[in-house]
């Protein structure tokens, strides 16, 4: 570069124009859009476009809204005639479009020009001559006089043609006349020049169809945008009759600043504007109309072209012109709506949140609802674009982003802690893997990270059922708020294997908390909770979030603990997912330390809670079955009697057999069954249930045929038995779950039954145990069962009763 670069360039002189108006204006309606991308952005493309390129790109055009467009330089090549004569030929114009082809001043293209679009419905005829002193002078010499007289000579002959055409094929004709390089052509001359070519052309009026359009084009950008707009105020000023003229920019962008002299242009009078989508074009380009017309709309003024589908306009022109477009070009490039910096990030963010209570209210009052947010000048969804493109996470990335992400595609609104917690995650991702982190990967990592979405991301330890129980404490003085106690009892896997576990707490999470450090030894505190709902569709979800620490020993310190760990849960009911969430944190707690294996030991100085629940893993490892709570604490009691005689300790084998024996509990088919539903029938009485069964069961081994009636199908079965006992009984509890799925999938019913002997002789309990395909044969089964010890209960009775009689 020269030190002095005066002594090469000279500036542009500024046009003496002091009562300017153009800089107090304001645009509130589009230009007339003229589109030339198969015009002149076809000249400047290394491979010019081939006929079908030309007919998706011109397509598109018309799709976008166009209702004029240079298609074509005819005169210079066959293919651009061709081009021409197949869009008449094959029909493929709307009616409301103007063809617009360009021809320089010169008599045979001309006449080749006006044949090229003879039969169209609707063309305009481009001439130009270039009216610049240094085209003048250098390039054609010729005078201004030669000049004018080039210019008003070739209007004539459009004239004398096109007049020619219509009458012969009835196609309409406007006239366009381009002073070639007015930007450089003395404001005078070019006045001038066009005055004269008017006045050849002879009939432009005031109706849209008979305006003459003068396009006045910036051929080379030589100067700011404010002198082009002077140049345009003053052309528009000085012309005579400008109520029947249309004047039109044709900017190029040799200094950048296209967009800026087309808007200044427009605001000095100009009504129509000539470029090309994305600034295709000779050197710099064009300008660009979808950067122009974008501008317009983001104040809120409709362009009249439609860019509602951005990214296929791209496609279609980044494949006909074989350009790509900038990811950085206004609107249209892959980065725009994208924000990689953590305090961008966090602007949107909280730019959308305050923007959906702003919209929210607006709405509530009928008021419109702006579009203002930070960074984002325009809405990406009315180009089409999602939002997910808006933020994207590097290494250089903030947690609001990162929390974005989260929020829009899991749906979840993280406490600020996560936000940080999970930012570090990503931190060591993206750090490690040195790339820019995609919106799967970081969904995935939050799966991940937090065990969510199913048995791919579960951790070591994964609720499978629970069920949360009060009881009040003792103690409550009468009219005070009774402090209720939560029990939890629930079956968990861990590392694979299924765990009864059980805890207490005043809340179903600490009941947790209480059952993790019993069973596993996982001695965990909450020291953040917090939830919310998730809507979507119609099924509310919702989403739990807790922080826990390890339990130091003293309030204080743990309290205080520096290391914590996160857990989120997601579940439909609310208790349920807080339960996921702790087991979440409580995974990321364990890492892969050691969990207590399973113990069977039943002696003294055992936790009977812990020793239950053991016990209830065994038989739901070995059966398959979810033993109710009191039935744990019922066989628990067998266990012990068992295994008191080999100082607390009992076999699993022999743990599972006397399951089996105290609840009448075998899986075989019915040959050896000894309790057994060979066949029955049910019949309902009513809608409320009433009942009558009758039908074929092997109770104890034998075979018996039972009737009754009763509120349904167990107490039908319950009332056949009390016709063959002395005493009565009754059912205590009931309840049942599934095992297994699809077609193996298999009903267990638990049935507790109380007896009451003849002349009210003590109440004993049991219970029964069964499995079948069939529900209702299964409950039937386990009140079968449960018989059992009834009957022996029931003869001893007799006997007693026979003894007293006799005596
Ligand atoms: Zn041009």
């Amino acid at each position: 570069m020269l030190a002095d670069p005066s002594i090469r360039y000279q500036p542009y002189t500024p046009l003496n124009l002091p009562d300017r108006q153009w800089p107090g204006k304001v645009n509130r309606a589009p230009p007339i859009w003229l589109s030339t991308d198969l015009r002149d952005g076809n000249q400047a493309l290394a491979n010019p476009m081939t006929i079908p390129q030309k007919m998706v790109f011109f397509e598109t055009l018309v799709k976008c809204g166009f209702k004029e467009i240079e298609v074509a330089y005819p005169a210079a090549s066959d293919t651009d005639f061709n081009f021409v004569r197949m869009l008449i030929e094959e029909n493929r114009v709307p009616d409301d479009v103007w063809l617009q082809v360009l021809t320089p001043a010169r008599e045979d293209l001309i006449k080749r020009t006006v044949e090229s679009v003879a039969g169209a419905k609707r063309a305009i005829i481009h001439m130009y001559n270039a009216t610049c002193c240094l085209f003048r002078t250098v390039v054609f010499h010729n005078s201004k006089e030669e000049t004018v007289n080039l210019a008003v000579k070739h209007t004539e002959i459009v004239r004398k043609l096109t007049d020619e055409c219509t009458a012969k094929h009835g196609t309409q004709f406007r006239y366009e006349y381009s002073p070639e390089t007015f930007s450089q052509t003395e404001p005078e001359f070019a006045l001038e020049v066009c005055e004269a070519v008017k006045k050849a052309w002879g009939r432009a009026g005031p109706a849209f169809e008979d305006r003459i359009i003068f396009n006045l084009p910036a051929t080379v950008e030589i100067g700011p945008p404010n002198h082009y707009a002077d140049l345009v105020e003053h052309f528009c000023r000085h012309i005579s009759e400008r109520e029947k003229i249309y004047i039109s920019l044709h900017p190029h962008n040799d200094r950048g600043t296209s967009t800026a002299a087309a808007e200044l242009g427009q605001l000095a009078g100009a009504d129509r504007v000539e470029g090309c989508l994305f600034g295709n074009g000779e050197r710099t380009g064009n300008v660009d109309l979808v950067n122009l017309a974008l501008n317009l709309y983001t104040q809120g003024v409709h362009p009249k072209v439609d860019f509602s589908d951005i990214q296929a306009v791209i496609d279609v022109v980044t494949a006909c012109n074989d350009l790509p477009v900038h990811p950085r070009h206004p609107y249209a490039g892959e980065l725009v709506f994208t924000a990689f910096s953590g305090s961008h990030q966090d602007a949107i963010k909280k730019g959308f949140e305050a923007q959906r209570e702003r919209h929210a209210k607006a709405r509530a009052q009928g008021e419109r609802e702006y579009w203002d947010m930070p960074y984002l000048p325009i809405d990406p969804a009315d180009l089409g674009c999602t939002y997910e493109a808006v933020i994207r996470v590097n290494a250089q990335s903030g947690k609001g982003g990162i929390a974005y992400l989260v929020q829009q595609h899991l749906g979840l609104d993280m406490p600020r802690k996560l936000q940080i917690a999970f930012y570090q995650v990503i931190q060591e991702i993206a750090d490690r893997e040195a790339r820019e982190m995609t919106v799967e990967d970081i969904t995935t990592a939050f799966r991940k990270t937090y065990h969510l979405g199913g048995s791919v991301y579960e951790g070591r330890l994964a609720l499978r059922s629970f069920r949360i129980s009060a009881e009040s404490a003792p103690g409550g003085a009468e009219g005070e708020a009774v402090d209720e106690r939560r029990q939890f009892d629930g079956t968990i896997l861990v590392d694979g294997q299924l765990r009864v576990i059980r805890g207490d707490g005043n809340g179903p999470l600490s009941a947790l908390l209480d059952a993790l450090r019993t069973h596993l030894q996982v001695d965990l505190c909450l020291r953040e909770y917090s939830e919310h709902t998730i809507s979507q569709d119609a099924s509310a979800k919702a989403a739990s979030f807790v922080e826990l620490v390890w339990n130091s020993g003293d309030v204080k310190g743990t309290r205080a603990a520096a290391e914590s760990f996160w857990g989120v849960g997601i579940d439909p009911d609310i208790a349920g997912s807080g339960l996921r969430a702790v087991l979440s944190a409580a995974n990321n707690a364990i890492a892969d330390r050691a969990l207590p294996e399973l113990k069977l030991s039943v002696g003294a100085g055992f936790s009977a809670a812990s020793g239950q629940a053991d016990v209830a893993t065994a038989i739901l490892n070995a059966l398959r079955l979810e033993l109710p709570r009191r039935l744990q604490a019922a066989f628990f009691e067998e266990v012990q009697r068992a295994a008191a005689g080999s100082g607390g300790e009992i076999s699993y084998d022999a743990l599972v057999g006397l399951f089996r024996e105290t609840y009448g509990y075998y899986e075989e088919e019915e040959g050896d069954a000894r309790f057994a539903v060979k066949s029955f029938k049910l019949e309902h009485l009513n809608a409320s249930g009433r009942a009558k069964l009758s039908g074929e069961f092997i109770i104890n081994g034998k075979p018996v045929s039972l009737a009754a009636e009763g509120n349904g199908p167990l107490s039908a079965a319950v009332e056949a038995v009390n016709r063959g006992l002395d005493g009565r009984v009754s059912i205590r509890e009931y309840a049942e779950h599934s095992i297994g799925e699809g077609s193996e999938v298999k009903a267990a019913s638990y049935v507790e039954v109380a007896y009451e002997g003849p002349g009210g002789s003590p109440k004993l309990t049991t219970w029964g145990v069964a499995i079948d395909s069939d529900i209702t044969a299964s409950g039937l089964k386990a009140v079968l069962a449960a018989t059992k010890a009834v009957e022996h209960a029931d003869e001893a009775a007799r006997k007693a009763a026979a003894q007293v009689a006799q005596q």
